[in-house]
């Protein structure tokens, strides 16, 4: 039975979900690999290197798809009028999707009907045996740090103090807010460009971990932010109140900072609005602010997604779509190993092929559906038609 991997055709989607190291990987443990022609090409990997690799190179998504038991992708197939093919339609029944899904109870009863079985790697539990299959954690990671080097390049100054016989030009100030895993990595970038780095969360832990990163904490804290980390890891929804007072707090910090990145996220909502109009305005022509969070409404109020704005006063807003995706080769790298490391966790070797035990924490959390039925809990009220 094959695996196939298909080209990503959504917008902005650059990566691909298995790399030539993944694929030999899996010829190894048995299957047979197709790999769509130019899937890689956006991430580096020209289909001959896939080809050594020992794939076969199918000229179309139906060809790949043909007699597919395994399917790995980056975002959710197309569906029926989505795009010039409908990639749903071509995957056999019974076939394993996996990729970062966008799971909602209308998409897992569009697979359950089509008796896909499909499993939204974005759903994985934040336990530590699954920490290597996390993809959410090993795309953000990347995005903190493309996020900082791209700031850098459209800043017009520099992040290290630079001392010259013409003078001295002073250090950037670099304002981290959000400092999960994306954060985290963006203050440790920043700082090894030599920039003078502070950082802001709302779960108490945060706090700790941006400190032995060495940039200082700046942030509101309040009885309430003492319960802001969800038993996941995530952070919660705090009240109207908690979030004025951050924004005080916030709002004199930002007017003397050259460059903002913000990566805050609430799962399964908007992203929160951290830096307003106004804080904008009354940051330095030059400045830079990066929006990590633009794909999930923006934690910036000025923010275009997709676009780079520059405001009335100068300051330049890079609200890009897909992060990760403006670093594919290492992105793809990743999330290659983590659907790698997912399917070899659960394989059988005399049947070749995954086994997904239904009461494994891992697989309740990630799969959607089976044997025709929504299983995941979050959303099994949607049953298949
Ligand atoms: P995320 O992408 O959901 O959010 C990014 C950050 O935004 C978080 O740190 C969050 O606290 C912060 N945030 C939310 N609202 C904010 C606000 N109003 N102001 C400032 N910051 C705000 O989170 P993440 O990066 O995926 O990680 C969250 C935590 O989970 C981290 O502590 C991370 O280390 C942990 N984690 C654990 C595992 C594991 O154990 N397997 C895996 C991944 C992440």
């Amino acid at each position: 039975m094959r695996l196939a991997v298909l080209k990503e055709r959504r917008p902005a989607e650059t990566r691909v979900a298995a790399t030539p190291e993944t694929v030999k990987k899996f010829i190894g443990l048995g299957r047979s690999v197709a790999v769509e022609t130019g899937a890689g090409l956006a991430s580096g990997i020209p289909d001959a290197e896939y080809a050594a690799a020992g794939a076969e190179i199918a000229p179309d998504a139906a060809a790949a798809l043909n007699g597919a038991g395994i399917v790995l992708k980056i975002r959710a197939p197309l569906g029926a009028g989505e795009g010039a093919v409908d990639e749903l339609s071509l995957i056999p029944r019974g076939a394993l999707l996996l990729g970062q899904l966008g799971a909602d109870a209308k998409t897992a009863g569009i697979y359950a009907q089509l008796g896909i079985e499909a499993g939204a790697m974005e759903l994985l539990p934040r336990i530590t045996r699954a920490q290597s299959m996390d993809i959410l954690s090993s795309q953000a990671n990347l995005a903190g740090y493309r996020a900082v080097v791209e700031a850098a390049g459209a800043f017009d100054r520099g992040f290290p103090m630079l001392m010259t016989a013409a003078g001295t030009i002073p250090a950037a100030n670099v304002f981290i807010m959000g400092a999960g895993v994306a954060g985290l990595q963006a203050i440790a970038t920043a700082r090894r460009l030599g920039g003078r780095v502070s950082a802001t969360d709302v779960r108490p832990a945060a706090k700790e971990e941006i400190r032995s990163l060495g940039a200082s904490f700046v942030g509101y804290e309040s009885e309430e932010s003492k319960q802001a980390q969800t038993a996941g890891g995530y952070a919660k929804q705090l009240s109207a109140e908690f979030y004025a007072e951050q924004a005080k707090v916030v709002a004199a910090h930002i007017a003397k900072q050259d460059i903002v990145v913000t990566t805050a996220l609430v799962q399964g909502r908007q992203a929160p609005q951290l830096v307003s109009a106004e804080m904008v305005r009354s940051m330095r022509p030059g400045s830079i602010i990066v929006d990590i969070a633009a794909d999930a409404g923006g934690n910036v109020a000025l923010t275009k997604p997709g676009e780079l704005v520059t405001t009335e006063n100068g300051v330049k807003i890079l609200g890009y779509h897909n992060w990760p995706g403006r670093i594919a080769g290492a992105s793809s790298a990743l999330f290659a190993r983590n659907l790698l490391t997912f399917l070899t966790t659960f394989w059988d070797k005399e049947a070749k092929a995954p086994k997904l035990p239904a009461e494994d924490e891992i697989v309740k959390g990630v799969l959607l559906t089976r044997g025709g039925a929504v299983v995941h809990p979050s959303f099994a009220a949607a049953k298949a038609a």
